[in-house]
């Protein structure tokens, strides 16, 4: 499977100002100084390979969308969050027509939305939208952030044949040659993530979920959701101090929670997602360094604790690694 990350932040679209991109030509810049940079593959290279991430790119700026490719011939997507739009306007670019789109909603806060009013596919006649999902009113709340005075054109403009599905909490679906498993999370009017398992493959799309205490017994449903997955796509914009003081009942969830979860779940690779619109990208690649300690360190400690003891906690080995997903990611797994 191919996961194509379309839109990674959270509550807000962002975009970087003047000044932000500015302070990236320079750094990259001064970074040039004494290297021999003479050809274009030499700056490229320059640019991908030797610059800090956050000085030679970006993190992206819209809001949660993301595409697995599963090898089907329909779309499943995940999210109509700004990074919809983007998606849309390669699929017009592709001229690709009378096109089937499995669209899973985690839930209809404006961030996860607010795309779908410009999804250019859903204009062309042929195409067809379905729309999969926990919630009641589906249809309803779609169709209302798009009524006067809040739109200028109302939903019925669409002309693709657009239908909702509902879905129950560990409901299993066929869809897009995969199953989809549904999990009902903790977060303000519900939302829902959504594991796509196709042969030996796996990833969990779980955004806008705050764990709550019994995250930390060994009741926790969730671990059985997530169980050995090879990509979890986890909510984490706090750090562990945020989401228990000032930002706790907001309904996210932490880097740390995040580590604890995809270790105790056996996820191979734990992708850090909904990045806080206040984030820069310098702050994102500190917050990245910060989560990579933690999950060394919390290896570390469970190793010193109690080594060879039987019945006590062996080495930790998952999650293999933690990556920041960043708009135009592509992971294979
Ligand atoms: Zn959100
Ligand atoms: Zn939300």
């Amino acid at each position: 499977m191919h996961i194509h990350f379309k839109g990674t932040r959270g509550s807000i679209p962002t975009a970087p100002n003047a000044s932000e991109v500015s302070e990236k030509v320079v750094s990259a810049l001064l970074g040039a100084r004494g290297k021999d940079l003479r050809s274009e593959s030499q700056i490229r290279e320059f640019v991908t390979k030797v610059l800090p991430f956050h000085q030679g790119s970006t993190f992206g700026g819209n809001t949660p969308c993301v595409r697995v490719d599963t090898g089907s011939n329909d779309w499943l997507i995940f999210d109509g969050g700004s990074g919809l739009r983007v998606l849309g306007n390669e699929i017009m670019a592709n001229g690709l027509s009378n096109q089937t789109f499995h669209l899973f909603m985690s839930h209809f806060h404006y961030d996860h939305i607010q795309g779908i009013p410009f999804f250019t596919p859903a204009y062309i006649p042929g195409n067809k939208i379905i729309v999969h999902g926990g919630h009641d009113e589906m249809e309803t709340f779609l169709r209302e952030q798009m009524r006067t005075p809040y739109f200028p054109i109302d939903f019925s403009t669409f002309q693709a044949e657009i239908s909702f599905v509902k879905h129950a909490p560990g409901d299993t679906l066929e869809v897009c040659d995969s199953t989809i498993t549904v999990y009902k999370q903790n977060h303000p009017g519900d939302s829902y993530g959504y594991r796509v398992d196709q042969g030996e493959k796996s990833v969990v799309y779980s955004t806008d979920s705050e764990h709550p205490n019994i995250a930390h017994g060994k009741e926790y449903d969730y671990l059985d959701f997530i169980k050995g997955t090879n990509l979890l796509i986890f909510d984490a914009p706090y750090t562990h101090s945020e989401s228990i003081s000032t930002r706790e009942h907001w309904g996210h969830s932490s880097n740390v929670m995040g580590v604890e979860l995809a270790a105790r779940g056996e996820v191979d690779t734990l992708a850090i997602f909904h990045h806080d619109p206040g984030a820069s990208d310098q702050d994102l690649t500190d917050f990245h360094a910060h989560t990579k300690k933690f999950l060394d360190r919390s290896r570390l400690a469970v190793r010193e604790a109690k080594p060879g003891i039987p019945g006590a906690p062996s080495p930790r080995s998952h999650p293999f690694e933690v990556i920041m997903s960043y708009d135009g990611l592509v992971l294979t797994i």
